[in-house]
């Protein structure tokens, strides 16, 4: 199987991401969204993120410019149908997911490996429901895709060893590490890092810290990067709390029961740096608490 055309649906904080590294790595790419304004914010973003890579002296300008050159975009999902590779990486919603395989199969050519950037979904149940679950599997990149070494590889139950094998490669040829994890709620990393995540939430709503003492606390006190909050903000709260309902309904463990007041922010349309508020509040200077 030789990847070399890669369609990318969804152009929001991964999607670009997404893009911007396969691009990088020489792969042709197609990116597509619903939104042609996610579309046109993206492509600056990648713009700038590869100017940022020139500037540090990671990559030269020809490389940013070829980089460039390797990404078009498309407003009709149909206009992937002849890449080789297809990483969907829209919304955090099961739904949405299906609707767009849906849409897509009919106009993929049969040999397409089709993948999810899904943080939380059954991979064996959105692959049942294409014409090709033997070619399709998880394809999970970390936030920011440009920075982040890790991407996990999730076997659905029926992925065979080429596809496997395949996108191996391809993560070797992004100069990234794969980890493998088997198709369970949230695969290996998020299953860890998202019930920290609502453990902090919860320790700001029962008032045992603010935003400011549980950031401090995680981050001096065990040496993590970004405190639990801040890095919530950083992923979407919308796709925190949609990841925490899938290990929720999924392990049918009350351990996993989302906090309210996550559900509350996200119920406000405060999903974190993308709207420009959520735990912190990002519309001036510098971020401030908002609790
Ligand atoms: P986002 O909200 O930034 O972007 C989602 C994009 O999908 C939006 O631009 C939206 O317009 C688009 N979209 C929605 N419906 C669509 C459709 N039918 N067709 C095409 N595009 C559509 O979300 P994100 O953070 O980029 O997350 C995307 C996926 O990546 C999710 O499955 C998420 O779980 C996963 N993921 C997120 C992170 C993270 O840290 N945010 C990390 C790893 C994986």
């Amino acid at each position: 199987m030789t990847i070399e055309t890669v369609g990318v649906i969804g152009a929001g904080q991964m999607g670009n991401g997404i893009a911007h590294v396969f691009a990088l790595a020489g792969y042709d790419v197609l990116l597509t969204d619903i939104s042609p304004e996610a579309m046109d914010k993206a492509l600056s973003l990648i713009e700038r993120n590869l100017e940022r890579q020139v500037t540090r002296g990671k990559i030269d300008a020809d490389a940013k410019k070829s980089a460039m050159a390797r990404i078009r975009t498309t407003l009709r999902l149909a206009d992937l149908g002849q890449c080789d590779l297809v990483i969907e990486a829209a919304t955090e919603r099961e739904t949405v997911k299906q609707a767009i395989f849906e849409d897509l199969v009919p106009h993929l050519k049969p040999t397409t490996i089709l993948t999810s950037n899904t943080s939380s979904i059954s991979i064996t149940r959105l692959a049942s429901r294409t014409d090709r679950p033997e070619k399709f599997m998880g394809f999970h990149f970390m936030n920011p895709v440009p920075v982040m070494q890790l991407v996990e590889l999730i076997r659905g139950i029926a992925t065979d060893e080429p596809t496997y094998k395949a996108l191996h490669e391809v993560v070797e040829r992004l100069g990234k590490t794969a980890a493998s994890a088997e198709d369970f709620p949230a695969f290996i990393v998020n299953r860890i890092l998202m019930p920290m995540i609502n453990e902090a939430v919860y320790t700001l709503y029962e008032g045992v810290g603010n935003v400011k003492s549980i950031d401090s606390a995680m981050k001096l006190g065990t040496n993590h990067p970004m405190g639990p909050l801040e890095l919530a903000d950083f992923i979407g709260l919308d796709t925190c709390l949609a990841i925490m309902n899938v290990l929720h309904d999924g392990l049918a463990d009350t351990k996993y029961r989302p906090c309210p007041l996550l559900t509350k922010y996200v119920e406000a349309g405060w999903l974190g740096r993308k709207t420009g508020r959520g735990f912190y509040d990002y519309r001036g200077e510098t971020p401030v608490p908002t609790r």
